[in-house]
């Protein structure tokens, strides 16, 4: 029997994915009729494959949907759709974990290693001064999901000394695992180099405060690849100007693109990357949501499946 699959993600990305999704049901054993356009009769779409981007903001037509299948991690933007009434899955898959891990890796070791003072200095000064070893630095990465995970466990083995922290306790080999807010305060007292892998709930809603920065020891750094909105602006701003927070990676904004009048685009201690540090990738993505679409057909859990109520 075949499937109606509808790809209302972003337009732009239909040529990105119609061959690899192709290819991917195939292999899964997946007979299905891949719709680019809106469907006449949208009670007989059988899967969504949806990203905020894109072309639905009313799932309610979709009566005989049987899962939204989206091609982002950060499930924000739809989780609190009231028309969504059908099960949500989000993107986990290889090329967004790679990603992140070379994104979040790079930029410990940039910090580790004074990457910056090293090229400041290049005017003949012969100042030895070897940084520490990884083992005896102070690494935190906030959320221990898949990404956290992943980026904790490369940090690791490169030798450094890994907290975590996740909303409910987690036991990770290598990694000190705190949860809570108590198990917060601990994390953020201790940490060197912060990375915010949170994603962006009403809980985690400016986690990063005045307060919360003003427990980080002093001159430490942050980086978020995480959510924009996991950070109070003004108040990383206020940490940044006094010397408290020495330096500051951020890749997500409350609004993207960050607009150019922004602080953070001429703050001297803010490094701007563009929300590039994972993107999902067409061949690994259209695997996953073959092998969703398969285990929905042959009733199995689906992977990777949204909690509406924690929001994430
Ligand atoms: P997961 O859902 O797998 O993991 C989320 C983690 O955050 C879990 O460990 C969870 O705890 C923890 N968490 C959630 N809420 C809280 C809370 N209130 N207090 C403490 N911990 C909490 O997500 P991923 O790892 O896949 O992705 C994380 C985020 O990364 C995404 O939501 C997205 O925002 C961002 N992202 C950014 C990209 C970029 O290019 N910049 C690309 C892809 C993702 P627990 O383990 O207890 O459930």
């Amino acid at each position: 029997m075949s499937v109606d699959i509808y790809f209302a993600a972003n337009p732009d990305l239909w040529p990105d994915y119609a061959t690899p999704l192709r290819d991917a049901l195939r292999e899964a054993g997946v007979e299905a009729e891949l719709l680019e356009t809106p469907p006449r009769d949208p009670a007989a779409v059988d899967y969504i494959i949806y990203s905020p981007d894109g072309v639905i903001e009313d799932f309610s037509p979709y009566t005989g949907c049987k899962a939204v299948l989206n091609l982002w991690a950060g499930v924000e933007k739809i989780v609190n759709n009231p028309t969504l009434t059908q099960p949500l899955c989000r993107m986990v898959d290889y090329g967004l974990t790679e990603g992140m891990v070379e994104y979040v890796t790079g930029h410990v070791l940039r910090y580790h290693l004074g990457l910056d003072a090293l090229l400041a200095a290049q005017n003949g000064t012969w100042n030895q001064e070897p940084p520490p070893l990884a083992r005896d630095r102070k690494v935190a990465v906030l959320g221990l999901g898949a990404l956290g995970r992943a980026c904790a466990d490369a940090l690791a083995r490169l030798n450094f000394n890994v907290t975590g922290w996740s909303r409910t306790p987690r036991d990770q080999s290598q990694i000190t695992c705190h949860a809570g807010e108590c198990g917060l305060v601990q994390t953020l007292t201790e940490a060197e180099i912060l990375v915010l892998l949170l994603p962006h709930t009403p809980l985690t809603e400016s986690l990063l405060n005045a307060e919360r920065l003003a427990q980080l020891p002093r001159g430490a750094v942050v980086i978020n690849p995480g959510r924009g909105a996991l950070i109070d602006d003004e108040a990383l701003i206020a940490a940044l100007d006094s010397g408290h927070v020495a330096h500051a990676t951020l890749d997500v904004f409350r609004t993207e693109p960050l607009p150019a009048a922004h602080p953070f685009w001429a703050h001297p201690r803010v490094t701007v990357t563009p929300h590039i540090a994972a993107e999902t990738r067409p061949a690994s993505a259209a695997r996953v949501i073959a092998q969703n679409i398969l285990r929905g057909e042959t009733g199995l859990p689906f992977l990777h499946q949204v909690d509406p109520g924690q929001g994430y």
